[in-house]
C-alpha cells in the first residue's frame, strides 16, 4: 500500500468536506452564518478534489511504470514505486533508479522519471525529448536488476538491447521504437558513469545478446 503525505491530505480534506457539508444541511434553517457555513464547505471541496487530483495522478503514473517494468520482465510482484514529492525534496542523489537486491521486486524511480515516462506514453512516442528516452530506458535497466543481473554494464547493455520493446508497449511504432532505441545507443549511453558502459556493448561483443544479428543494438 502507496501512502504519502498527500494520501493523508487528501483524504482528510475529503473527511473534512463531508463533516462541512454536514454541518451547512444539518443547520439549514439558521439563517444566521449560513453563507459561511456553505463558503468553508465549498472551499474544502475545491481542495479536497485538488488534492485527490495529483493523488491519483502519482498512482496512474506508477501503474503504468509498473506495466512498462513487466514488458522486460517475468518475476513475479514486480512493481515500480514512483517517488513522491515530499521524497523528491530529500532525494539529492544523481541516480535515476535502483533496485534494493534483498528479495524485493521493486524498482524505486525518480519522480521526474515516472513523470517523462507518463509524458512519452501519451503523445511523446513520435518526437521524444531527451528525458522521455532516458526514462524509457531507466524502467528497462531497473528491470535488468529485478531479473538478477547485478553489474552495472551488464544490465545497462542488455537494456540498450530491449528498451524498444518498452518503447512499443507505450504506444510507440516499431520504427519509432527502434529510433528511441537508436538514439538512446548513440547518444545518451556514451554519456553514462564508466562503470555502466563497456566496450564489450557492440555488434559480436560479449554483451551482444544477438549474436546471430549482424544489427546493433
Ligand atoms: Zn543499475
Amino acid at each position: 500500500m502507496d501512502i504519502g503525505v498527500l494520501t493523508v491530505v487528501a483524504a482528510s480534506l475529503v473527511a473534512m468536506s463531508v463533516v462541512a457539508w454536514y454541518r451547512v444541511i444539518a443547520r439549514h434553517d439558521e439563517t444566521e452564518g449560513r453563507g459561511f457555513r456553505v463558503g468553508v464547505a465549498g472551499m474544502l471541496s475545491v481542495l479536497a478534489f485538488i488534492a485527490g487530483y495529483f493523488e491519483v495522478s502519482h498512482h496512474l503514473r506508477q501503474q503504468l511504470a509498473t506495466e512498462a517494468l513487466g514488458v522486460l520482465s517475468d518475476v513475479d510482484g514486480i512493481s515500480a514505486d514512483c517517488e513522491r514529492l515530499t521524497e523528491g525534496l530529500l532525494n539529492l542523489s544523481q541516480y535515476q533508479g535502483y533496485v534494493y537486491f534483498d528479495g524485493t521486486n521493486v524498482a524505486h524511480l525518480r519522480r521526474q522519471v515516472c513523470h517523462n515516462l507518463w509524458d512519452y506514453a501519451h503523445g511523446g512516442q513520435a518526437n521524444p525529448t531527451e528525458d522521455q528516452i532516458l526514462a524509457v530506458h531507466v524502467v528497462g535497466h531497473e528491470a535488468m536488476h529485478i531479473n538478477g543481473i547485478r553489474t552495472e554494464s551488464v544490465a545497462e547493455c542488455t537494456a540498450v538491447q530491449l528498451n524498444h520493446l518498452i518503447a512499443e508497449e507505450l504506444g510507440a511504432t516499431p520504427e519509432e521504437a527502434r529510433e528511441l532505441q537508436r538514439r538512446y545507443f548513440e547518444d545518451l549511453y556514451p554519456r553514462q558513469r564508466s562503470n555502466y558502459i563497456s566496450s564489450e556493448c557492440r555488434e559480436g561483443g560479449d554483451l551482444d545478446i544477438f549474436p546471430d544479428r549482424t544489427e546493433f543494438p
